[in-house]
This record gives structure tokens, sequence and C-alpha cells, in this order.
């Protein structure tokens, strides 16, 4: 033990401590951690558990987030910035860099080594100084072991999760409605986040990168943020539970203190890199793959499998590889993702029998909805804010394919939401081969501005509407004044 001096003991330490025998093992309980000088308690979790917890976690969380994005040319520019920062880190885990395929701007990482981005993110940096930033902040949560210390705390804390998924045999509700499968995923503190951004600045600035780029890429965040919220018709910032503001909260002035309390933060001749960037990220796929189906405006258009729907104007559709869920501010919830049965099943009986036995439902009845037997029903439940109510709907696919409906919403507010809740349903409807074929996704490609060239007309090809400039110019860092200069590379989006 490097650390003989007695650990002082809260009453916290032992009731965390309660299910590990650590009253007879104390120094196995507390280690020093050497990237944080802290004793932590990361239970009986090694190093070696860090790293095996990882490998067992990483093909779910790949999963979960669209699979790899696969381009070699991205992949190594990643690594190369990746090793670089991973050179100075504390403990010298197996690294392992991973582009996830989401349009989501979001990052995380696992125990052990694995760090994430996904190509959302990248298309939105400016330059490899920020891309360090954000990899070396994720290297920071690794190597201060935070998730460690969360996995410690939440085997003995209750979690509380709601009983809601468990009722209808669902884990997507239980997902939906907030509990969000994987520690690694799951926001940490306030603390742990000052932590990861010391130390990331730490090991970018030894790196040789411009420690600035951690603030100036959270201020693009910002930026993103309040956009997004805005072209959904929700207050600034309401939007982050989905996004790398959930994962990691933080604010420019804490990543500032962060700078502050590192202690090289004056790199000489710092690596902004915005050509080596801007060179890595042209041709790649922008917003939505077409392969996991596409929301445009409150539509959700799977061309692959050839249906689609509409949700309410005043719900917010998202999509990840498993579902898709819309959510209403005032807590209802539309989810919808597909399941396999018998082919000779009614869907009443499927809905009562397979999809969830355990429930009562009232008001059972048989549906047609695009030509195709449905069915739906009602029953209740508990969420994570209280008595919900909840209605599935399940329509006949292809051979064994259901595609289901779930609408929940808070229990007494049914009526508010039910005629939007009917017309979702009814707004199902399979594609023709040819409105399928018709399906494609956009890329970014990066280009030098034209004489006469203005923000506005190039923005026309961008999917937000009236919205389209302004997510330009967020894209590509323009002040809402700045005025394009001849030669100078832009991210265009093309359709
Ligand atoms: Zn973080």
């Amino acid at each position: 033990m490097e650390n003989m001096q007695q650990p002082r003991l809260s009453r916290r330490h032992f009731l965390l401590g309660g299910g590990c025998a650590c009253a007879a093992s104390l120094t196995g309980c507390l280690s020093t951690n050497r990237a944080t000088g802290r004793n932590t308690f990361t239970g009986f979790y090694s190093i070696e558990d860090d790293i095996a917890l990882g490998r067992q976690e990483h093909p779910k969380l790949v999963k979960q987030f669209g699979g790899e994005y696969d381009d070699p040319r991205l992949q190594r520019y990643v690594e190369q910035i990746g090793f670089k920062a991973a050179q100075f880190t504390e403990y010298q885990f197996p690294y392992k860099f991973t582009i996830v395929n989401s349009p989501i701007i979001n990052a995380f990482a696992l125990p052990g080594g694995f760090v994430y981005l996904s190509r959302g993110l990248l298309s939105l940096a400016s330059n490899e100084a920020e891309v360090a930033g954000v990899l070396a902040h994720e290297l920071g949560h690794v190597n201060a072991r935070h998730t460690a210390e969360r996995i410690s705390q939440s085997q003995l804390a209750q979690l509380g999760i709601g009983v809601l998924g468990l009722a209808l045999g669902n884990t997507a509700v239980t997902n939906a409605l907030g509990q969000v499968a994987g520690l690694a995923i799951q926001g940490h503190s306030r603390d742990q986040e000052l932590e990861a951004d010391t130390l990331g600045i730490r090991y970018m600035s030894r790196a040789g990168y411009d420690p600035d780029g951690s603030v100036s890429f959270l201020a693009t965040l910002r930026e993103h943020s309040m956009l997004e919220a805005e072209m959904n018709g929700l207050p600034p910032g309401s939007v982050d539970e989905f996004n790398i503001m959930a994962t990691h909260p933080r604010t420019v002035e804490r990543v500032r203190l962060a700078q502050q309390h590192a202690a090289e933060v004056n790199v000489s001749n710092a690596i902004i890199g915005r050509d080596p960037h801007l060179g890595a990220i042209n041709g790649m796929l922008y917003g939505d793959d077409p392969e996991q189906g596409i929301i445009d405006g409150n539509t959700f258009v799977h061309g692959p499998l050839r249906f689609e729907f509409t949700v309410p104007d005043d719900f917010l559709l998202r999509n990840s590889p498993t579902r898709i869920a819309a959510t209403h501010q005032q807590g209802a919830i539309i989810l919808f993702d597909m399941a396999k049965t018998d082919r000779n099943r009614s869907m009443l009986s499927y809905i009562r029998n397979v999809w969830a036995p355990q429930a009562r439902f009232s008001d059972a009845e048989k549906l047609r909805i695009d030509g195709a037997d449905a069915a739906t029903a009602l029953t209740q439940g508990n969420g994570n804010g209280g008595q919900v109510d909840i209605r599935p709907v399940a329509i006949r696919g292809d051979g064994e394919t259901v595609f289901r409906f779930l609408f929940v919403s808070p229990a007494g507010a049914s009526s508010r939401f039910s005629e939007g809740f009917r017309r979702t349903t009814y707004s199902f409807r399979r594609l023709s081969p040819s409105e399928a074929s018709a399906i494609h996704g956009r890329r970014l490609v990066v280009a030098p501005a034209q004489p006469g060239d203005s923000a506005a007309a190039l923005a026309q090809t961008m999917p937000f509407g009236k919205f389209n400039e302004r997510a330009f110019r967020v894209l590509n860092d323009l002040g809402p004044n700045d005025n394009l200069s001849p030669g100078q590379l832009l991210k265009i989006i093309a359709a």
C-alpha cells in the first residue's frame, strides 16, 4: 500500500461499504488515484476490472449508438489525436477510440480506456484542438476512474427505477422515462466534470494542443444546443437531456476555472489544426443515416423498412437504432419500435398475451391501420413522475413483424393527448418501393467560399427550413454578423 495514512471515514463510507465487507478490509476499498491524488472509494474494482468491464460493455454501447461509423481515414485522424493525448495519462490503459454512427453531438467513455465520440460531434468541431479537448476530457474520466466510483456507489444505492418498464416487460419505456442504460452514459457529478476538465487540459496541453480548444468547443455546443431547442419550440437548453451536455454538464466558466487549475496551460506553438480537421471530415455523412430512418420535421421515414408516421407538432421526435421516441414537455411520450410474433396471432391477442401479459387492460379494440390488422387497449402504470396512462398499439407488418406504438401520458391528462395520439396512430403507412428508394442522406463537404457567396445562400441545402442560416453559422463557427471572405474554408451540406 502506498498510502498508509489512516483514511478518514465518514458515515457515508461505511454505508457505501456495507455490501463489500469493507469494515474488515478498509484498505481494499479506499485507494489513492494517481491522476487525481484523491483517496477514492472504488470498492474492489481494480484497474484490471475496469478493463474487463469496458471490454464487456463495449459492443453493447456501440450498438446502442448506431454502430461504428465506418470511415478508416476519419478513424485514423481521431486515433492520432487520442493516442497523442493518451501518452500523458497516469494509467496506461489499452486505449481504444471509436466513432459512433450517430448525428447527435455526444462523447463518453467506458472504464478501462474505451473512448467514444459521435460523427455529429466531429462535424460540429472546428479544429483538432477541439477534438483533442473532448478526447482528453474523456481520458480524464477514465483515469480518475469515475465510473468505478459510480458503480461502487450504485451497487448499494437504490436507483429507484420506475416499475412501468417491468409492468410492460419493456425496458424501452424505463429508458425513455429518463433511466439511461449503462453508467457510462449517465451524467457525471459536478466535481467529476471539473476533475475531468482539469485532467483533460493537462493531457491535451502536454500533447501540444491549444487548451482553448476545450473552451471554444463548449461555446459552440451552447450555441448548437440553444438553436436545437428553438428549432423544437422549447426553452433554451431544454434539449440537453439526450446529448453531451447531459453526460458532461459543464459551463464555459467552469472550464476556464479548470484551465486556471491546470499547471501547464502555456503551450508554445500550440496546435489548433483547423485545416487538418476540415480535411478529415470532408465527405462525411451529415444528419440522420438513411439506413436507420430519417426525421423530417415531425415525420419519421424509414426507407429500408418502408414505413412512415407523423407525431403532433408539440412533440420532439428522436431516433435511436433500437426505437424512436417523441416527447412532450408535459410528460407525455410516444415510443415506436418493432417486434416479432407468430404470423397467425391477432394483434389483440398479441397485446394481451405476448407484449404485456401481466398488464390489466380496459378498452381493448381491434383496429384497421393502413389496411393492416391492428389493435389497441388502455392500461395504467407508474412512471418516474407518478401514475401514467399507457396505450399500446400493435400493427401487423410483413411476415412475423409487428410495428408497435406506446402512448404514455400522465394520469388524468389523457384527454389532452388522446386526439394527437389517435392522429399519430392513423398516420402510420407503408411506403411504396419507389418512395422508399428516393430517401437518401446528406453529406458534409468542405469547400472555399467564392466571391459573392453568402451564408444565407450556402445554407439553403440544410434541412432546417427557416433555421438554415443560423444552423450554417453554428456549424461554421460564424457569428450572426460575420461575413464570408473568399477562399475561407466552409462546411457545406450537400443534399
Ligand atoms: Zn465529462
